[in-house]
């Protein structure tokens, strides 16, 4: 899949990840567990243990959570809302950089993904990735090349701080009361959660000023 991207390694690159980032996975979340007769108390970064029963307030038993996340990205990716901003931020950038979105997500649900985001006017080649993403990033880049890799994520921004360290790195969480719980990673260059100050940013990046 990476091979197939065909990456100019002269021209610089921004690896962007998707929920939370391009799309609200946690607002999609949110309807799809009203659905479910659920809920998210978001008291804290996790999935498991914040989904809680409706009626009596009882935390959601961790398998459960995970059928219910495979059956959320199964039937919602293909419907989430983009982030406002993201779209025109990536269309002003792409004049000036490639774009690949690096998407952690059932390979099942990649054609969704593309689809959801091309309703929302970004698109771009969309790889689907697994665990820490350092791994794959460091198939995508030259040594010397400009790159900013962007996710809301902070073990991917370890990942990739370790894997690639001249990659730039940019801490990005859209949901409002998602980035009050998650202070700044150690391993971004950056913490911005808006696309407007986030594509100033990556443009000063990528033009080395
Ligand atoms: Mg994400």
């Amino acid at each position: 899949m990476v091979e197939r991207l065909r990456l100019d390694p002269a021209r610089p690159l921004i690896i962007c990840d998707a929920d939370e980032v391009l799309v609200q996975f946690v607002a999609g979340l949110e309807r799809f567990l009203e659905r479910n007769a659920c809920y998210l108390d978001l008291t804290s970064f996790r999935i498991h243990g914040n989904v809680k029963h409706k009626a009596s307030g009882e935390p959601v038993a961790d398998e459960a959570v995970s059928d219910l996340l495979k059956a959320f990205f199964a039937s919602e990716t293909r419907h989430l809302d983009a982030v406002p901003g993201a779209a025109r931020a990536l269309e002003d950038l792409g004049a000036r950089a490639q774009i690949v979105i690096l998407s952690n997500l059932p390979e099942t649900s990649r054609e969704a993904r593309i689809e959801n985001l091309a309703d929302h006017g970004i698109r771009y080649p969309v790889v689907a990735g697994k665990g820490p993403k350092g791994e794959i990033v460091k198939r995508m880049v030259a040594p010397d090349q400009r790159v900013v890799f962007v996710d809301d994520l902070p073990p991917h921004l370890s990942s990739v701080a370790a894997e690639t360290p001249h990659v730039r790195r940019l801490h990005f969480i859209a949901d409002r009361r998602l980035a009050k719980l998650m202070p700044a990673s150690p391993d971004a260059h950056r913490r911005i959660d808006d696309w407007p100050t986030a594509a100033q940013w990556i443009a000063s990046v990528i033009d080395g000023t």
